[in-house]
């Protein structure tokens, strides 16, 4: 076995899940949360998905439909669902500082393997009693099996779910009987193509012979067929295209302290948040930024802060989003504490919005967003930025990678010379 495990926390219906914490009436009973403008169900619980309630069904058929009578809807409260998510990174934080966060209720953590079960068992409690979300938690050796173990962990509602202890053989056996289109990353296009090969079961996928898959779809799918084998090999940005919410959340290369380097922080990711969001064609209607010590790992006071902006408009322009989390951040900032984590987080997303919107961001910010997509796609990802990330010199938080080899293959700059 492997010295170190995945885990992953997923917070069992997040939304509904929040605001039950302050309305026990709530408890039992079928609960939807609506998107902004109360449109349609955006977060569904338990009682409310055996209901048949669909992901994105509009509220007015609901309102008006017998069978959905003891249905109750309320609107979407981001900045509290945004505090709570950064209440559970404060919680996991005690425990290991190698996290991931991945969406709002989603972290993956990287633990010691003959702790990893006994850890988790105490992560699930914490954050039940001290914040009341239930959680549940799947371990395995990859981050794409620790997706399948906590869907195991939900469906079978055990809390926790170690693949990791299962035998070779039982593990085979889960993976033969999940659909394809369930395993991370297999989307419904993926799903139709591989039913071609008469690939249907996450088994099947995974007995595939990896260097054909790469030839026949792409390295994103190999990697995953190597990582249901158990073989890790995921990089951090790796995911699916992002259907809720979508985030940028890093440790510091170098802890900052000043409220300029946080707000600069902030600023540039929020330009990575605003490049994926274009890149997927989808736009947020609500920034949310967080700032973490880092936890009871690291000395000095800990504090883990988040705060929340609804925008005039949904956009995915980089200037306004890059606006908005610095102004975030400087407001988060508290004198005495050295930050290690940041994360700038695009919730409440919408498709792209049409050039006749009534809201539509200015055209001044996209004909900017526009620029600067041409010029990184061209000239690197730091060639043009606003604030810090406009500079070429690397900020002193970046991410250390001072033994990073060069980008070969990408960059004309970096090509191998032959002498
Ligand atoms: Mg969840």
């Amino acid at each position: 076995m492997p010295a170190e495990v995945y885990a992953l926390v997923d917070v069992d219906s997040m939304y509904a899940s929040v605001e039950r914490v302050f309305r026990p009436d709530l408890r039992s009973v079928p609960v939807v949360v609506l998107s902004n403008n109360d449109g349609c169900a955006v977060a569904r619980s338990r009682e409310a998905k055996a209901l048949g309630v669909a992901m994105g069904q509009p509220w007015f058929q609901l309102k008006n439909n017998p069978r959905y009578r003891s249905v109750v809807a309320l609107s979407s409260n981001f900045a509290l669902y945004g505090d709570f998510s950064a209440r559970m990174l404060a919680v996991t934080e005690r425990h290991t500082p190698f996290i991931h966060p991945y969406s709002i209720d989603e972290q993956f953590l990287r633990l010691p393997a003959d702790r990893a079960g006994a850890i988790a068992w105490r992560l699930r409690e914490q954050i039940g009693q001290w914040l009341g979300l239930p959680v549940s938690i799947g371990i395995a050796s990859t981050k794409t099996l620790a997706k399948v173990a906590t869907k195991i962990a939900k469906d079978r509602r055990e809390g926790v779910h170690d693949l990791t202890a299962a035998s070779p053989k039982s593990v085979w056996q889960v993976l033969d009987e999940l659909p394809v289109g369930e395993v991370w990353g297999i989307g419904s296009r993926l799903t139709a193509r591989l039913a071609g090969h008469e690939v249907t079961s996450a088994g099947q996928l995974a007995r595939l012979d990896p260097g054909w898959v790469r030839r026949a779809f792409t390295v994103v799918v190999e990697r995953t067929v190597r990582e249901l084998a158990g073989t890790p090999c995921l990089p951090v940005e790796q995911e699916p295209s992002p259907r809720r919410q979508l985030m940028h959340c890093r440790m510091l290369g170098r802890p900052v302290a000043r409220q300029d380097e946080v707000a600069d922080v902030a600023c540039a990711f929020a330009q990575r948040v605003a490049a994926r969001l274009r890149r997927y064609g989808r736009a947020t209607n609500t920034v949310c930024v967080w700032l973490s010590t880092g936890g009871g790992f690291y000395a000095g006071p800990a504090l883990s802060v988040q705060a929340t902006q609804t925008l005039l408009a949904p956009t995915n322009a980089v200037v306004p989003l890059a606006r908005a989390a610095a102004r975030l951040a400087r407001a988060l900032w508290r004198p005495g504490h050295t930050f290690r984590r940041v994360g700038v987080m695009a919730l409440d997303l919408v498709a792209e919005p049409g050039q006749q919107a009534l809201w539509a961001s200015p055209a001044a910010d996209d004909a900017v967003a526009a620029a600067v997509d041409a010029i990184t796609a061209r000239f690197g990802r730091d060639a043009i930025g606003v604030g810090r990330a406009g500079f070429r010199q690397r900020p002193v938080w970046a991410m250390r990678q001072e033994r990073l080899s060069p980008a070969y293959t990408t960059r004309w700059d970096q090509l191998p010379v032959v002498r």
